[in-house]
Parts: structure tokens; C-alpha cells; sequence
């Protein structure tokens, strides 16, 4: 099995753009709540270096999922896109959020329940560049991210975000590995096959715990999600979500046998179409094979 790490590549050193009046996070009046994964990002080098990957323009939509004090809001601010909308479930830091930027949108939420498909209506109504129907730009997403739900959060949002046109994420070191996984290493498993195959994933730097207060335990490190050209993978959704857990809850077994329980058809026939032999086992089938997988299969996850 291979196990060789993942090239990182350099950061980019974007500077605050000239003449705009720089924006300060705000104090850290509220103790941080260990259960929704607060660490606060008190670097403000590291904070223009995560900003400056999403490449703000003055046309962009963006949404930032978790702001807390603001270390990321204040710098998306200071880029001043059209819209700029943030999610954030602490009641105490969303009140702050609003009294301190009233041109803020809003919206405290739990990003686990949010249904990202209303962010078309949700973040601010119709924009004047969107059509009658409601449909315009895409959005950018942005994140420091709670680390005990950053999973399941990036999993929804690069699945059903509408248009995602970027998205800028810190995370736990080993879960942005897990992300860029190519297939037969260790850290390749259904959270790298779901999100690849809507977006291309970028690792882009490492980030030391001692950026944060208070300190996590960990290493975290910041990834780039660009959405994969429209019709390049076209696979029903739901039927890749059921088939990924399945596979992926016996990743040393043969697909053969793990499906055997549920379909009746010919695997090895699929499987060899990707030059994969009948004994192949999930961690090394790529993306695409999944897909196909999930396609033949639609009809059987997708009653
Ligand atoms: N962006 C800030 C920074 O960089 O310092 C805070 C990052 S902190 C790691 C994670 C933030 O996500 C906190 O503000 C926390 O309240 C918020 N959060 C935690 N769980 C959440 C959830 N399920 N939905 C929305 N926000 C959440």
C-alpha cells in the first residue's frame, strides 16, 4: 500500500488590497465552548493567507460557516464582495456579529441542518444580477471550521451547495489528507471519493496549533475546493452516498461480496471495464469507478 504524503503547495501572500480601511476581528469577550469547537484563529498572517486562497472579487457571493469572532469575517469585509453572509450556531457571537457589522447577513444556524439549496433565497433575497427566477452567481464558501463536524459539513456543501464556485476550508491536518487521498493509501475512504467527485481538491498549507486560543492538540491545515467542469462525472447522488458507506464500513473485503447482499448483477463486469480484477477491495477503486458503480446501481439505492 502506498503510504507517500501529499504535496503541500505554497500559500499565497495576498496583502490587504490599497485604500481599503482595514477591519478588526472582534475581542474575545465569550469563553471559547469546547462543544462547538472553538479555537480561534488569532494570527492575522494566517488569516489573510486562508482569505486571500478564496480570491475575493467585488462581484462574489460568499458565505462563511462559523465565523466566532470574526478573524476571517473582518478580512472578507475589507474585500468587500457583493454579498457576504455568514452561518454561525453561538448565539452569543451571532448577536455580536450583527451589532458590530449591521451590513452582515446573518443567519444563526447549525451548518449540520442547513439546507445549503436555500442559500439562493436565503442570504440577503434576490441580487440585481440575479434572473427573475432567483438564479444568478454561485457562492464561495469560507471556513474555519468546528473540527468535530467539519466532515459532515464539507460532505453536504461540495455536494449541494448551488453553483459552488469556490471553497476555502481549515481543517484537522489528517482530515485534509483524508480529502486529497488518492486511492490505495491509508487515508483514501468514502470522504475522499464523495468530495472528489464534485470538486477538485487542493491542499494548500499547514497551519501550527499555536495560531489558535486556546490551542487544539493537533495539526490543521487549509484546503481548496474548485468545482469539477458541469457534466465531466454524472452520477445519481444518493445512490454514490448509500454505496460509499457501505463500502467503506468493510474496506478490506471485495466489492463483490459486499454487494452481493444487495444486487444481483454482474460486478466483475463493471469492475473490469476499469481494468479492476473481481477480488478489487473500496480503497483501490478511483472516484470514477464508484461513480459508474453508482449509476449501474441507481435503480436498487434509489427505489
Ligand atoms: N472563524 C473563527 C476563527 O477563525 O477564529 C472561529 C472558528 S472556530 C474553529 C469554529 C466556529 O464554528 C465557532 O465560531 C463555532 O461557534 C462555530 N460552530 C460550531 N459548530 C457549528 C455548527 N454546527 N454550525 C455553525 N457554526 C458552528
Amino acid at each position: 500500500m502506498c503510504t507517500s504524503p501529499p504535496k503541500w503547495e505554497s500559500p499565497t501572500n495576498e496583502r490587504t488590497p490599497p485604500g481599503r480601511a482595514p477591519v478588526k476581528p472582534l475581542p474575545l469577550t465569550h469563553r471559547a465552548k469546547k462543544s462547538l469547537g472553538q479555537n480561534f484563529l488569532h494570527d492575522r498572517n494566517v488569516a489573510r493567507k486562508i482569505v486571500g486562497e478564496l480570491k475575493v472579487g467585488p462581484g462574489d457571493r460568499v458565505l462563511e460557516i462559523g465565523p466566532g469572532p470574526g478573524a476571517l469575517t473582518s478580512l472578507l469585509l475589507e474585500a468587500a464582495p457583493a454579498r457576504l453572509a455568514v452561518l454561525e450556531m453561538d448565539d452569543n457571537w451571532s448577536r455580536e456579529l450583527k451589532r458590530q457589522w449591521p451590513e452582515l447577513f446573518v443567519i444563526q444556524a447549525d451548518a449540520l441542518r442547513f439546507d445549503w439549496r436555500r442559500l439562493r433565497r436565503q442570504a440577503g433575497g434576490p441580487a440585481p444580477e440575479d434572473g427573475p427566477d432567483g438564479e444568478g452567481r454561485g457562492w464561495k464558501l469560507i471556513g474555519n471550521l468546528p473540527y468535530n463536524v467539519a466532515s459532515p459539513i464539507m460532505w453536504d456543501a461540495a455536494a449541494t451547495c448551488p453553483g459552488l464556485e469556490r471553497a476555502v476550508f481549515m481543517i484537522q491536518k489528517e482530515v485534509a489528507q483524508r480529502l486529497a487521498a488518492e486511492p490505495g493509501t491509508k487515508a483514501y475512504g468514502a470522504l475522499g471519493v464523495w468530495v472528489q467527485s464534485f470538486v477538485h481538491v487542493r491542499l494548500a498549507f499547514t497551519v501550527p496549533p499555536t495560531v489558535f486560543t486556546p490551542r487544539p492538540k493537533v495539526d490543521s491545515a487549509v484546503v481548496v475546493f474548485t468545482p469539477r467542469p458541469e457534466g465531466e462525472n454524472s452520477f445519481p447522488a444518493r445512490a454514490l452516498d448509500t454505496l460509499l458507506k457501505k463500502c467503506f464500513q468493510n474496506r478490506r473485503k471485495q466489492i463483490q461480496g459486499i454487494l452481493r447482499g444487495c444486487w444481483s448483477g454482474d460486478v466483475a463486469a463493471v469492475l473490469e471495464r476499469y481494468g479492476l480484477g473481481p477480488a478489487s477491495r473500496p480503497e483501490t477503486l478511483a472516484p470514477r469507478a464508484f461513480q459508474e458503480l453508482a449509476n449501474v446501481l441507481a435503480d436498487v439505492f434509489e427505489p
